[in-house]
């Protein structure tokens, strides 16, 4: 028998719950960090709780609000972040699912002003892309969420500068493996970097790899199959390497 509504959004909450206590196990947030929301309808999503620890969380911590951010179910605040989910919402219905984290390799790099915004490992170009960084605005202002709108039509994943990542997906298991390959590339070019430097593919190389997504059908948003090669799309000017 198909599942109901309401079982489907029970199943989604346990999803989230799942997720939060894997992201915890592998640092990507630690303490109150980060949140995590999943469309349900067309003008709805579920998001996590303010304040809570969402290693430790239950599903009663999951909220429903609407596209303006008014709680329909659940007791408590929505995350101090759901303007930035409004706005990936809004500008994306290709979308169900964002999580924001706080990786402490990737977010590293921009504290030390180091792009992530480069094409370096074949698999992260593919599927990623460039990782763009938005420069630094104070967290939960609807200033951020707004410096995040032009970003999000292009990219899948994005750092926002000395704070955290925002990475979005079809579905949760998506958004979440985004994260996952962000955090894992940042720690690569950290070795590379100690290594002695990181060298960039060649832009015949990069095409070659664009070709291959259309070749695999690789949904998704990608900066390189925006209008410019090097990631420096419409609002993001390109960073220093
Ligand atoms: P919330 O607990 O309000 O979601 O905030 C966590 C966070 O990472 C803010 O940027
Ligand atoms: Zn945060």
């Amino acid at each position: 028998m198909p599942m109901t509504y309401d079982e489907q959004v029970l199943q989604i909450k346990h999803e989230i719950v799942s997720l939060g206590k894997h992201l915890y196990s592998e640092k990507m947030i630690v303490a109150t960090d980060g949140n995590i929301s999943v469309r349900i309808t067309e003008h709805s999503f579920l998001i996590t709780r303010s304040g809570i620890c969402k290693g430790k969380m239950t599903i009663d911590d999951i909220l429903t609000v609407d596209l303006s951010g008014r709680v329909i179910e659940g007791v408590g605040n929505p995350s101090s972040e759901t303007r930035l989910h409004i706005v990936c919402y809004e500008e994306r219905d290709d979308i169900a699912a964002i999580v924001h984290a706080h990786p402490p390799t990737a977010v590293a790099f921009s504290i030390a002003g180091k792009s992530l915004a480069i094409c370096v490992i074949p698999e992260v170009v593919v599927a990623l892309g460039p990782v763009p960084t938005i420069p630094y605005i104070t967290p939960t202002t609807q200033r951020i969420a707004e410096s995040v709108r032009p970003v999000i039509r292009h990219a899948d994943a994005l750092m926002l500068e000395k704070h955290g990542s925002v990475c979005v997906g079809a579905d949760l298991q998506t958004a979440a493996a985004r994260l996952e390959k962000l955090e894992h590339s940042a720690e690569i070019m950290l070795m590379a970097h100690q290594l002695g430097g990181v060298r960039t593919l060649a832009p015949t190389e990069i095409k070659e790899l664009i070709e291959l997504r259309d070749e695999f059908n690789l949904g998704g948003r990608n900066p390189l199959c925006s209008s410019c090669i090097m990631g420096c799309f419409e609002g993001v000017p390109p960073m220093e390497v």
